[in-house]
């Protein structure tokens, strides 16, 4: 089981505020970092949790484009690549992730049944995750 981080971005934050339904990013820093925007935790838990669990898809999954260049333009492909990233969710650890447009929330949100919502927790609990704070150094590199 991959043990991962999870960060607080200012990058993921930026993101936020242009669109909102964009919450969280990986491949920023280490392989296994999750950077997450503050907005991430005023979230339902169901959409909370499944966001956590689709970018932990992309942890297990990254397209190469993405190691070469994590801010690569490629539109194109990318709503593929978002399915096959849920896919691979539910291949790997049989939870669906479904999706839907939320006022709220943001539009194309991930989201996941009530009845999944213990094993979706479960799986971040084994990922051994950890909160990490950014330092400034890290914002630097921005
Ligand atoms: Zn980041
Ligand atoms: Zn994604």
């Amino acid at each position: 089981m991959m043990k991962i981080n999870i960060i607080h971005c200012e990058l993921a934050n930026r993101e936020h505020s242009k669109k909102k339904r964009q919450y969280a990013h990986t491949f920023h820093y280490e392989h296994n970092t999750i950077c997450v925007a503050d907005a991430l935790w005023d979230l339902p838990v169901n959409h909370l949790l499944a966001i956590l669990l689709h970018e932990i898809g992309h942890l297990h999954y990254p397209p190469e484009k993405y190691i070469d260049d994590p801010f690569a333009d490629f539109a194109e492909d990318h709503e593929k690549h978002e399915t096959a990233v849920d896919d691979v969710v539910h291949q790997l650890y049989h939870v669906k992730i479904w999706r839907v447009n939320s006022k709220r929330w943001g539009k194309n949100l991930e989201w996941i049944d009530r009845k999944d919502l213990p094993k979706a927790k479960q799986i971040i609990w084994n990922c051994g995750y950890k909160i990490m704070a950014t330092t400034a150094k890290d914002e630097a590199h921005e």
